[in-house]
């Protein structure tokens, strides 16, 4: 489908509608959307019964039986209009409604062509080869975390979480995907990430187990617990990731 249309001006076509999270749908988001949901059609055919929970369609049922199948077809949609660098595939499988339920998550990136799984007590890999659990985090000379990725970068939301990041970070990534942006953290090429705007279940799913797995830590501090976001197309928490408590606790005082 992406080869098929190659071009920005081919990919950058809108439906004229906006998804269940609130973006505005892309004809490659939904036929990206199709394409997964096509397969999972075949998986329920084949006879396996689960919920999907997709960004664009919202909950479509597969037969049920509380297993969940949590998609972004495309997450990081700008950067797939402008065929610029990261965007990815998040499909997530849980057993249960939050972040904590979350047993096996898949990432492909389009853009490096790297594919990233986890499943849960089995630990995280990266194009097949398992990620080093043990990889510390970098720190500057002063002291502080030396790349940390930030996601919603809208200038604005930037300019309101400045103080905390400069207390942070030493130098700031922006991807566009938090998909991604998870997988580097998982892989110690981030020594963490923030997101700057409360993002969505569907975002994050896969990400967050894959770090986990990689000995990473994961946190939505705006949820009770701090695995307790739902599974779902709501703008429920801010996302925060490190490979350390100390880097954690650092960037849990970055979003406002
Ligand atoms: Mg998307």
């Amino acid at each position: 489908m992406l080869a098929a249309a190659a071009e920005t001006a081919e990919r950058a076509v809108e439906t004229g509608t906006r998804g269940s999270g609130g973006d505005r749908t892309l004809v490659l988001d939904r036929t990206a959307e199709s394409i997964v949901l096509e397969q999972l059609a075949g998986l329920h055919d084949a006879g396996f019964d689960f919920e999907a929970i997709s960004e664009e369609r919202g909950e479509v049922s597969f037969g049920g039986d509380g297993v969940r199948v949590i998609i972004d077809p495309i997450d990081g949609s700008t950067n797939a209009k402008r065929d610029a660098l990261h965007y990815a595939v998040s499909v997530a499988v849980a057993d249960g409604p939050t972040m904590a339920d979350v047993v096996f998550g898949f990432v492909h990136d389009f853009g490096c062509e790297e594919e990233w799984w986890a499943a849960s007590g089995r630990g995280a890999f990266r194009n097949g080869v398992e990620l080093d659990p043990t990889l510390p985090e970098r720190r500057a000379r002063d002291g502080k975390l030396e790349l940390v990725g930030i996601e919603s970068s809208d200038p604005r939301w930037v300019a309101q979480s400045i103080d905390g990041l400069l207390a942070s970070a030493h130098r700031l990534r922006a991807l566009g995907t938090i998909a991604s942006t998870l997988c580097q953290v998982a892989a110690a090429r981030f020594d963490g990430m923030v997101t700057l705007r409360r993002c969505r279940g569907v975002d994050a799913a896969a990400g967050q187990l894959i770090v986990r797995e990689a000995g990473g830590l994961v946190s939505f501090p705006d949820c009770p617990l701090p695995l307790g976001a739902p599974l779902d197309a709501t703008a429920s928490s801010h996302l925060v990731a490190a490979r350390s408590e100390d880097g954690l606790r650092e960037l849990l005082r970055v979003p406002a």
